[in-house]
C-alpha cells in the first residue's frame, strides 16, 4: 500500500460499533481520512456536539482530537461513498420475527439498503467490509445487490471484519483488540483487498493479531464467539439454581471450575441474567441457520441457551415476589440500574426490562435510579410493549430518580440490576434508615457485601446462594 496517497474510509452507520471503532481508527491511523455516515441527522448533530450519542469510557477524548481533523461525522452519505476507497457497513442487523414466532432470523433490510447505496452511488473501485455481525453467507448477498447494479468498469471486493468490542469497554477492547478478524475471497483480488484492510490495522495491532480466514470463517466465527460467551453465562446461571437448592454457593464454585487452566475464570459471574443487543440477536441467528440447514438438534443445543437465560430473569423476579409475601401489590420497589451492564447507557434487552414488567404486571410501584440512562428511554423500554392496560398506568406506578437516596425513599426492597461500581460504595445505612421495614435487598449481580448489609439490618437475597433468614 502506498502510504503516501491519503486512504479515504467511509462507514455507513454511526452506532454503538462504527463510532467508537471509526474514531480509534482515526487516532491510530492520522494519514487515513474516516467519514463517518448516518441517515439519522439526529446522531450525527449528537456525534458533532458536545454531548456524544453513547456513553463510553474514554469515547470523548478520542472524538475530540480527531474530529474535524481526520475524523468527520457527516449526513451527506452521497460524497463519503463516492470519495471512500474502503467502506465499512456497520449498520444495525435487529432480529426478525416470523408470523409462526419460530424462525427469528437477523433482518438484513439496514444492510441491504447499504448496499444498494454504495451501488448507486459508486463510481470508482470499492472494498466493501461487513462489519455489521451477519449471518453467513451474507457477503453473497451483498455481492448480488452490488453486481446487479453495478456500472461498468467498477470493480467491488468484499470483506468481513466483524466487530468484536464490548460496550463499556469499546476503546480499551478496540486499542488493545485480542485479535482482528479479516474474512476474504480465495483468490488474488480477495487477497489484495484482504492486505489493504490489514494496512489499517497493522497501524496500532501487531501483525500477529491480524487473522486472516475465507469470508464464511469469519462471519461464522462472529456468531460462534457470542454463543460461546453468552453460554458459559447460561451455564453458569443454570448451576445457580443448584446452588440455592443445595446449600452449594455459586460464586466458591465459579472459582473452583475457573482455576481449571483448561475453563479458565472469566465470563463465569452468576447473575440476573445476559442482556445487550448482541447476544440474543447472534444466537437466534445462528438457531435459524442451523434450522436452514436442516440441523435441528444443532438449533436446539444454542436455542438452550436463550432459554436458560429467560429462566434466570423469571426465576430472579420470581424470587423477589415470594420474598416479599407473595405480594408487591402497592409495595414500593427500588431499582438499581436500568443498563443491561455498567459503563453503558445501552438498554437494549438488559434484564431490567424483565424483571420491572414482572413486577409492574404484579402491581409494585417502581423507583428507578441509573447513572446513564436517560429517563425517557426507561419509560419507553417499559411501555413499548406495554405490560398493564395502558402506557399511561406504566407511566404513574414509575419514578424515575436522578439520585439512588431519593429513590430509595419508603421502599419496601432494593433489586440490583446492573453492576455499576457506584452501588459498591453508597451509604447503606443511611439507605437502611429511609426503607419500610422489613427492608429487602435482592442484588442480581453479586456485587455488594452481603455480611455488611445484614448487619445493618437488610435480609439480602442473590444469586446462586441459599437465603437463610
Ligand atoms: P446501532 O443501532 O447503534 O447503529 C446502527 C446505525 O446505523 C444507526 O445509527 C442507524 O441509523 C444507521 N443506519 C441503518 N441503516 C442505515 C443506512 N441505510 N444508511 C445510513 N445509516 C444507517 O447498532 P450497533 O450497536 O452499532 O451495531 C451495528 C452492528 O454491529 C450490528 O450488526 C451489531 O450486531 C454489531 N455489533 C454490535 C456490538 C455492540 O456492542 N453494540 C458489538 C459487536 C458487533
Amino acid at each position: 500500500m502506498d502510504t503516501l496517497t491519503v486512504m479515504k474510509v467511509c462507514c455507513i452507520g454511526a452506532g454503538y460499533v462504527g463510532g467508537p471503532t471509526c474514531a480509534v481508527m482515526a487516532l491510530k491511523c492520522p494519514d487515513i481520512q474516516v467519514t463517518v455516515v448516518d441517515r439519522s441527522s439526529e446522531r450525527i448533530a449528537q456525534w458533532n456536539s458536545e454531548k456524544l450519542p453513547i456513553y463510553e469510557p474514554g469515547l470523548d477524548d478520542v472524538v475530540k482530537k480527531c474530529r474535524n481533523v481526520n475524523l468527520f461525522f457527516s449526513t451527506d452519505i452521497e460524497t463519503a461513498i463516492k470519495e471512500a476507497d474502503l467502506i465499512f457497513i456497520s449498520v444495525n442487523t435487529p432480529t426478525k420475527n416470523f408470523g409462526n414466532g419460530k424462525g427469528r432470523a437477523a433482518d438484513l433490510k439496514y444492510v441491504e439498503s447499504a448496499a444498494r447505496m454504495i451501488a448507486e452511488i459508486a463510481q470508482s473501485n470499492k472494498i466493501v467490509v461487513e462489519k455489521s455481525t451477519v449471518p453467513v453467507r451474507a457477503a453473497e448477498s451483498i455481492m448480488h445487490i452490488l453486481h446487479a447494479n453495478q456500472r461498468p468498469g467498477i470493480r467491488y471486493d468484499i470483506l468481513s471484519n466483524p466487530e468484536f468490542l464490548a460496550e463499556g469497554t469499546a476503546i480499551e477492547d478496540l486499542v488493545h483488540a485480542d485479535r482482528v478478524l479479516i474474512g476474504g475471497e480465495e483468490t488474488p483480488e480477495g487477497h489484495k483487498a484482504v492486505e489493504k484492510l490489514s494496512w489499517i490495522y497493522e497501524h496500532w495491532i501487531p501483525k500477529k493479531n491480524i487473522l486472516t480466514t475465507n469470508t464464511w470463517s469469519s462471519e461464522l466465527s462472529k456468531l460462534a464467539a457470542n454463543a460461546f460467551l453468552a453460554q458459559r453465562i447460561s451455564s453458569i446461571n443454570s448451576l445457580s439454581a443448584v446452588c440455592e437448592a443445595t446449600g452449594a454457593d455459586v460464586s466458591e464454585v465459579a472459582r473452583a471450575v475457573g482455576l481449571d487452566s483448561r475453563i479458565g475464570a472469566k465470563f463465569l459471574q452468576a447473575s440476573v441474567g445476559f442482556g445487550g443487543s448482541c447476544f440474543q440477536k447472534d444466537i437466534l441467528n445462528l438457531v435459524y441457520i442451523c434450522e436452514g440447514l436442516n440441523l435441528p438438534e444443532v438449533a436446539a443445543y444454542w436455542q438452550q441457551v436463550i432459554d436458560m437465560n429467560e429462566y434466570q430473569k423469571s426465576r430472579f423476579s420470581q424470587k423477589i415476589i415470594e420474598s416479599l409475601f407473595n405480594t408487591v401489590s402497592d409495595k414500593r420497589i427500588s431499582i438499581f440500574g436500568f443498563a443491561f451492564k455498567k459503563n453503558t447507557g445501552d438498554t437494549r434487552e438488559t434484564p431490567a426490562i424483565t424483571v420491572c414488567k414482572t413486577l409492574l404486571e404484579e402491581g409494585a410501584k417502581l423507583d428507578i435510579y441509573d447513572p446513564k440512562v436517560e429517563p425517557e428511554q426507561i419509560i419507553d423500554d417499559l411501555t413499548h410493549p406495554c405490560v398493564t392496560e395502558s402506557p399511561e398506568n406504566v407511566k404513574k406506578a414509575v419514578q424515575i430518580h436522578s439520585d439512588p437516596y431519593s429513590a430509595v425513599r419508603g421502599t419496601h426492597a432494593i433489586v440490583l440490576c446492573t453492576e455499576w461500581d457506584e452501588f459498591v460504595t453508597l451509604d447503606y445505612k443511611r439507605i437502611y434508615q429511609s426503607m419500610m421495614k422489613p427492608a429487602y435487598i435482592f442484588d442480581g449481580r453479586k456485587i455488594l457485601d452481603h455480611e455488611n448489609l445484614q448487619q445493618i439490618g437488610f435480609h439480602v437475597q442473590t444469586i446462586g446462594k441459599r437465603y437463610q433468614r
